[in-house]
């Protein structure tokens, strides 16, 4: 029933097997990345391992969902094991005739693909963290394990995570995991320690005693020699003649016998063949060999290497899509944490309890906010929320509280007013929004939703806020 489609120059072949698409890729065959998006898996001819390094790197590395999701499969016939290619890979097969035993991983990940929703995250720090869960999630992997790379500027590598940086920018993928974690998605143990290059962040060193007065590594070591018989103790040259091999001592003139009975060598001197300083105590040096920065091992960064695991609130985040850290917005001057929201609202009801007074919450969505966030590079896009949030500040009582659901949608309090006049308010506030995105920025639609609930002291804070966002979600 297979059939091999083969056409362009012969470089990649189209593979339809089990009701799915393979896309074959052969040795030293590169194709454009962008082709992934159409197959349902990607097959990878190992023989040049730099070609399914560059290979697979670009798949995974890529910002679509549709490429970096895609499953991928090594063929290879021989045993060669690459742990890092295996961890970014989705298996291996030894031939084409061996297709059905991959077929069941591309039925699994392409089901749990539709388990996911896609988003654009407001910071790159959210969207490189989108990308590690969702893999995880399709890949129904839960560990992040750190593995020891030659290829990494930093000596320990995350797979699924520092394919994603270039080898001078690594030390980004240990900043992202720091922020996974403090976000709950991710939760570490330690692993190992490694020291950097102070100046370039690498961890290719080459470690040598050098001179404390001029930092050459041209030194000769020496023996320091103690005669016993005499006290005296000087550099093992000292003792030597130009007849034999033998050892006398230049101050008493004997011959030095056995060590440990007349003599000993309590310690070493060295001798600076630059400098001609004479030492015993030695610094060490690293020198950094990618950018050549020559300093003492006390500048070196050390850096603790964790491994991490996925945790149910992470697994989550990968379903519901991830758009900021909590970082992000809380940057966004004038709001409160999504949290104390709610803290807030319930505080409210209450209080409406005692007093039966009328008290609204309300929020405003930006219903394309996929095309705004895609059309906004982070930092504009940090912009927008914080101008949106200016202009609902300045339209509502200092007691009111603005907070973030998500990054699409602003939600505030609008106590003691009536519904009407809430309604009224939030109507007024959209215009003035659309004024402010006509002015601020060229040629961009934002299309806002609004909704009002009057809050009811018979109903939960949850039930409101249900209610508040579910045309929204
Ligand atoms: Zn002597
Ligand atoms: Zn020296
Ligand atoms: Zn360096």
């Amino acid at each position: 029933m297979k059939h091999i489609a083969e056409h362009k120059d012969n470089a990649e072949s189209i593979i339809e097997h089990a009701g799915f698409s393979f896309l074959y890729i052969r040795n030293l065959s590169p194709i454009p990345v962008e082709e992934v998006q159409y197959h349902s898996a990607v097959i990878i001819e190992v023989k040049n391992y730099d070609f399914v390094r560059l290979m697979v790197s670009s798949i995974r590395a890529n910002l679509s969902p549709d490429i970096y999701l895609k499953p991928i499969f090594l063929l290879k016939k021989d045993t060669y094991d690459d742990a890092v290619m295996d961890e970014l890979a989705d298996g291996s097969i030894k031939g084409l005739d061996e297709l059905d035993l991959v077929v069941p991983t591309v039925e699994r990940i392409s089901t749990r693909v539709q388990d996911l929703t896609f988003t654009n995250s407001i910071s790159f720090e959210a969207q490189i963290i989108t990308k590690l869960i969702t893999l995880l999630y399709t890949k129904e992997q839960k560990t992040v394990d750190p593995f020891p790379y030659v290829y990494s500027n930093i000596g320990y590598y995350y797979p699924l995570l520092s394919v994603n940086f270039q080898r001078t920018e690594e030390t980004v993928a240990l900043d992202i995991l720091k922020i996974a974690e403090e976000e709950g998605i991710l939760r570490s143990d330690y692993y190992d320690r490694v020291y950097l290059c102070s100046s370039c962040s690498s961890n290719h060193l080459s470690y040598r005693e050098v001179c404390p007065k001029c930092s050459s590594s041209n030194t000769t070591p020496d023996d320091i020699v103690h005669h016993f018989p005499c006290g005296y103790v000087g550099p093992m040259q000292d003792f030597k003649n130009e007849i034999d091999d033998k050892l006398d001592c230049p101050k008493c003139n004997k011959r030095l016998k056995h060590i440990g009975v007349d003599y000993d060598k309590p310690s070493v001197i060295h001798d600076c063949n630059n400098c001609h300083h004479k030492f015993q105590d030695y610094h060490v040096n690293a020198k950094c060999l990618s950018c050549l920065s020559d300093k003492s091992v006390e500048t070196l960064k050390p850096t603790e290497i964790k491994s991490y695991r996925l945790t149910k609130k992470g697994e989550l985040a990968a379903i519901k899509g991830f758009v900021t850290t909590t970082k992000d917005i809380d940057e966004v001057i004038g709001t409160i944490k999504y949290d104390t929201f709610k803290t807030m609202l319930k505080y409210e009801i209450e209080r409406l309890k005692q007093t039966e007074g009328q008290s609204n919450i309300c929020a405003i969505n930006i219903s394309n906010s996929s095309q705004v966030y895609s059309k906004l590079g982070s930092d504009l896009q940090r912009g927008l929320l914080k101008d949106l949030v200016s202009v609902i500040r300045s339209n509502i009582r200092s007691s009111d509280v603005i907070a973030f659901e998500s990054s699409s949608t602003i939600v505030m309090s609008m106590n003691a007013i009536p519904n009407k006049i809430a309604k009224k308010i939030i109507g007024e506030m959209v215009s003035l929004l659309n004024d402010l995105i006509k002015t601020s920025f060229e040629d961009l639609d934002v299309l806002f939703d609004t909704k009002v609930v009057a809050l009811d002291y018979a109903k939960t804070h949850e039930a409101h806020l249900k209610e508040l966002i579910t045309d929204f979600s």
